[in-house]
């Protein structure tokens, strides 16, 4: 089988299982002060190095928690609170049901930032909209972008918008949970104030995350108990899953020039896909992840052609499957303008530290006897 869906979930790396095993032998709790309990401290201070150096950080400033969307909730709702709800959100147009929600959730105003039809956020909007802001009215603007797309793998002008909302006062939100490993991370480049990651996209194990605040960026814990993680996440940390997440990130970042190599090989499998088939790539004319692609053609619905994949020995998923497993339209390509016909036909592919350059062919040669045997055969 081939598997092309990294951006759903990693498989696990072997340093990350690695790590995770010794994790299992702690046998500690990491508050705990006895000797043992070092220990355990120890391999959760070890990973925090391995995460906070993975994206240019100061280890202190990351708080673990229970994955991505839980580092988002976090920074929404700790900034909320914060500020006693004194602010706008800016959420663009294609966050992750993690940042739409808990945005949604936090008990403020919720704009919606636009983005292109190439799925970029419209930084002349972002412009128009700092420039009339009213903080009488308004609070403080904060701005959730994310770092890439997960269904089309577009990378955002992060370090543009942030500068521009910095400039205006606020503060900046970024889901960086598709980047890590996949684009250049630093945190003191981008100029945010906040960054959402999660483990098992990295190849370390779902259920474990990080945020990463700059020093001094106000934010209040959602959690009350025993004071970890700065009192900002309460709970005995995921000992194992942190190991492993450190580990992840470390060998995903020492392999990344590896995966950006593969962007080559997806643009032969996207030029073939669209000579011989008359497909449609999103986010084509942006900067995109090396090892995404998200391609549609009318009339063959993106449900069958995971089913015909899947049989045809290739993992993907519909441009945004949900939990369910059931496919669901797209707001992110809708929001690109896409018409709904051919949304509901997109499906995405993504690659990541195990492809082998071989899949990309398989991945287009599966996909095109799936096409032929019943869109490409009704059209001709
Ligand atoms: N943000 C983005 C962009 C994602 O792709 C995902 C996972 O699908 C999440 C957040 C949620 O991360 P987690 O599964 O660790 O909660």
């Amino acid at each position: 089988m081939i598997y092309a869906d990294y951006n759903a979930t990693a498989p696990l790396r072997p340093e990350a299982r690695e790590a995770m095993l010794a994790a299992m032998q702690a046998d500690a709790n990491p508050s705990s002060v006895h000797g043992p309990g070092r220990g355990a401290r120890k391999l959760i201070e070890t990973a925090r190095g391995q995460v906070a150096t993975a994206i240019g950080a100061r280890a202190q400033d990351v708080v673990f928690t229970s994955g991505g969307t839980e580092a988002s909730a976090l920074a929404l709702m700790g900034i909320t609170a914060q500020l006693d709800g004194k602010c706008t959100f800016l959420i663009s147009a294609i966050e992750h049901e993690a940042v739409v929600k808990n945005a949604g959730h936090a008990g403020v105003a919720v704009e919606t930032a636009y983005v292109t039809t190439q799925g970029v956020l419209d930084l002349d909007w972002l412009r128009d909209r700092l420039a009339r802001w009213d903080v009488a009215r308004d609070g403080l603007p904060v701005l959730a972008i994310m770092l890439a797309n997960n269904e089309t793998g577009v990378i955002q002008p992060v370090a543009e918008a942030a500068a521009m909302v910095r400039e205006a006062g606020g503060l900046t939100h970024c889901d960086g949970v598709q980047g890590l490993a996949k684009t250049q991370v630093n945190v003191g480049l981008l100029g945010v104030d906040y960054l959402a990651l999660s483990a098992h996209k990295v190849g370390g194990p779902a259920g474990c995350g990080a945020l990463w605040l700059r020093s001094g960026a106000p934010l209040k814990p959602v959690l009350f108990g025993g004071g970890q993680e700065r009192s900002l996440r309460s709970g005995t940390e995921n000992l194992i899953g942190i190991a492993g997440f450190g580990a992840a990130a470390e060998a995903g970042v020492r392999d990344m020039a590896k995966l950006q190599g593969l962007s080559t090989a997806r643009d032969a499998m996207e030029a073939r896909l669209k000579s011989e088939a008359g497909v449609t790539v999103f986010g084509e004319g942006a900067e995109r992840l090396a090892q995404t692609s998200n391609f549609a053609i009318a009339g063959f619905a993106a449900e069958t052609q995971v089913m015909a994949m899947d049989l045809g020995g290739v993992a993907i998923s519909s441009g945004a499957a949900c939990s369910s497993g059931k496919v669901k339209r797209s707001l992110i390509l809708s929001a690109m303008g896409v018409d709904d016909g051919l949304a509901q036909s997109a499906i995405r592919t993504s690659y990541g530290w195990n492809t082998d350059l071989s899949d990309f062919d398989r991945t287009a040669d599966a996909w095109l006897e799936a096409a032929r045997r019943t869109v490409l055969k009704e059209n001709a």
